[in-house]
């Protein structure tokens, strides 16, 4: 029998999520963010649930080439744009819209040869300053581009750094407005954060709405069921599902007297006598080792607690209230457990100090992934 830890990905929960960005952002065309191999779910495991996206954005050449094979004839874009100008042939060969952030890229586009004229979209910084032009050279790039005969539609874009948080999105909604408002092109702002609670579908203040031209957003932690503003809300408020389900079996059991420790650094000594479940998970397979002792965790659909530190490959939960379960009971790190219980991936982050962001991400290589409906 092979090791029991397993990962499903639901792609009925993938599609359900994307009608909750098509909802909330009922005008506009919906980009499925797919990076990081759709943000560890895999490109082609998740392929199914979010088809019924308009797009696919992702960062890599490898990874559009992935979403061609897999049939996909509709918009793919590149949301950092390309690397090096040779990129430039394979966005040609598999059409792809990308992202122009930065002046090379603009001299790129100018000496590459091409049959037919490129879509690209033209990110401002508008004051995340990361990626795009300032506000007061944003133009000049603009006239520049649209006057490439190697260059077809060009697009707006730029990116939020508080949509999920207190500073909110207005600063920068007013300077990529002011900027853009006479600029013919479609608009591309917001991220899942800005498309639930800046829509006004959350009862938030909804700087978006009717916000003119709104007319692609870019859906990626969202479809993958975890709340980008989590703790303020959880999946289940903006009512999310979670589209990945990490979960494996008890492999032992230990009764423990107080005074006895779990684990290595003996970071856990038991205060009355309590038993243990020994669970086949561990960091190597993508739980966080510094989730702290008292992570929640599900054992055959019940709430309980991680115990000590989290090992490579085990980690230990707490079964005092919990006497049914034992050997090869079934244990949910995070996602869907027995009878249908959740167990949101962000509250998980939380004890590790992350965001779900990162521990999707981070499922590891020697997890076997099963993909159900
Ligand atoms: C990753 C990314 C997104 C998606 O962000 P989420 O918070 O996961 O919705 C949107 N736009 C850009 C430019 C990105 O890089």
């Amino acid at each position: 029998m092979p090791r029991p830890i397993e990962a499903l990905i639901h792609t009925g929960a993938l599609a359900h999520n994307l009608a909750r960005a098509r909802a909330a952002a009922p005008d506009a065309r919906l980009w499925a963010v797919v990076k990081a191999n759709a943000y560890g779910h895999g490109i082609e495991r998740a392929y199914e649930g979010l088809r019924g996206a308009d797009g696919f954005a992702l960062l890599d050449l490898a990874e559009a080439e992935r979403v061609r094979a897999l049939g996909w004839r509709g918009p793919i874009l590149l949301l950092e744009g390309v690397f090096e100008p040779r990129d430039l042939e394979l966005v040609s060969r598999l059409d792809l819209w990308h992202t122009v952030h930065c002046t090379p890229q603009i001299d790129w586009l100018a000496a590459h040869k091409t049959a037919s004229p490129q879509h690209v979209l033209l990110k401002m910084n508008s004051g995340m300053n990361r990626l795009g032009f300032r506000p007061e050279s944003y133009r000049a790039a603009w006239a520049r581009l649209n006057a490439l005969p190697q260059v077809g539609e060009v697009g707006l874009m730029t990116h939020f750094s508080d949509a999920d948080g207190p500073r909110g999105i207005e600063h920068q909604v007013r300077t990529f407005a002011a900027v853009t408002r006479d600029l013919p092109g479609e608009r591309s702002v917001a991220n899942s954060a800005a498309i639930l609670r800046h829509h006004g579908a959350g009862g938030l203040p909804g700087a978006l709405r009717g916000f003119q031209g709104n007319d692609w957003v870019r859906a990626g932690i969202l479809s993958y069921g975890s709340a980008p503003d989590f703790p303020e809300h959880d999946a289940a408020h903006w009512r999310l599902r979670p589209a990945m389900t990490l979960r494996t079996r008890l492999i032992a059991t230990q009764q423990l007297e107080p005074g006895d420790t779990v684990g290595y650094g003996s970071s856990f000594a038991a205060e009355r006598p309590m038993r243990i479940g020994i669970a086949a998970c561990g960091y190597a397979d993508g739980y966080p080792r510094h989730a702290a002792s008292g992570a929640p965790v599900l054992v055959d659909g019940a709430r309980t607690t991680t115990v000590g530190r989290v090992s490579m490959d085990m980690l230990a939960v707490d079964l005092s209230s919990l006497p049914q379960a034992g050997l090869g009971s079934e244990v949910t790190l995070w996602g869907e457990g027995a009878g249908g219980t959740i167990l949101s991936i962000d509250e998980v982050a939380r004890s590790a100090g992350t965001i779900g962001y990162e521990l999707m991400c981070a499922l590891a290589q020697r997890v076997p992934v099963r993909v159900v409906g």
